[in-house]
């Protein structure tokens, strides 16, 4: 299977706002767009990533205004790894510590150090130093110098209870390969390998069974550079045994869909066309982007939508 990565990460939000000033102000990633759940379009789909969202780097939201809070565990992405430089963890701990942002203990994960945080629904984020060369270029912003800026996803941990079936969907259908065992943890990477790739699986018995809510992972999805690939992927899916969607156009990127046994959702989403479709690289998240299927009905969208002040 050609897949290059990981795409983007959706989770689930209660409050748009505190989610936007969460993931714009403190963690200084770029708003890229505002578009609608496409399942439920009286929701927002909100998209967080590097200066135009591209593949790897954008963690997105569907926010429930009042949707009770879940818990992050196994069956679940359980946390979700970003990528900053190896110098830089201190810089987060005292830029998180003075915005009163919760954090855990640092701990050393494969060598490297990490720092793990919380968004203001509980989500687990793991900011990573990593030692690898990371060329990828962090959101331009005015409180976070580039130097310590993070530069897309580094890693998901997926909580598993019996890893087996997954690994082997992850290798044997998916094409990712071993990188190395640490405690419960077991890393594998596709492609070229390297921060953004990487999938680790976490088989630890204390982990409790994760609950859906906000807080929570709702899918991983994996990069596939073409609509030919995609149609590949799909294919080898399928033989697999899985149960998997059709291909759907997602505007942004096109998607399939299938549950990997341990029950996480996984999406093969292609890179093209991205974020600049419906808009300029310079005002993404401006306008309410809606796939051509929801445009005649941009009216009662707009209106039925919670109110949302954002800047570019
Ligand atoms: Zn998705």
């Amino acid at each position: 299977m050609n897949l290059l990565g990981l795409h983007h990460i959706t989770a689930m939000a209660s409050d748009p706002r505190a989610n936007f000033e969460f993931y714009t102000r403190v963690l200084a990633l770029r708003f890229v767009k505002k578009s609608v759940n496409q399942d439920d379009p009286g929701t927002y789909h909100l998209y967080y990533g590097d200066y135009i969202g591209s593949p790897g780097t954008a963690l997105t939201f569907f926010p429930w205004p009042g949707l009770r809070r879940g818990r992050p565990g196994s069956g679940q992405s359980y946390a979700t790894g970003f990528s900053i430089p190896a110098g830089s963890l201190e810089f987060w701990q005292e830029r998180l510590a003075k915005l009163g942002v919760k954090t855990e203990p640092v701990t050393t994960r494969f060598g490297e150090k990490v720092l793990t945080t919380f968004d203001p629904d509980g989500l687990r984020l793991d900011l990573i130093a990593t030692n690898e060369a990371d060329p990828r270029q962090p959101a331009p912003s005015e409180d976070v110098p580039a130097a310590h800026g993070i530069h897309g996803f580094h890693s998901t941990t997926l909580g598993v209870v019996s890893p087996a079936a997954t690994v082997s969907v992850l290798t044997a259908t998916m094409g990712y390969r071993l990188v190395a065992t640490e405690g419960h943890r077991t890393r594998y990477t596709v492609g070229a390998g390297g921060p953004g790739t990487y999938v680790d699986l976490l088989a630890d018995p204390a982990l409790p069974r994760g609950l859906n809510g906000a807080g929570t992972i709702h899918h991983v999805a994996f990069r596939t550079p073409t609509e030919i690939s995609q149609v590949e992927a799909h294919g080898q899916v399928a033989r697999s045994g899985l149960p998997i969607s059709p291909v759907i156009d997602r505007a942004y990127f096109k998607s399939i869909y299938y549950r990997e046994p341990s029950g996480i959702l996984f999406e093969i989403a292609t890179d093209q066309p991205g974020f600049t479709i419906d808009e300029p690289a310079e005002s993404l998240g401006t306008k309410l982007g809606l796939p051509p299927h929801l445009e005649p009905h941009r009216a009662e969208i707009e209106a039925a939508l919670p109110p949302l002040t954002t800047k570019p």
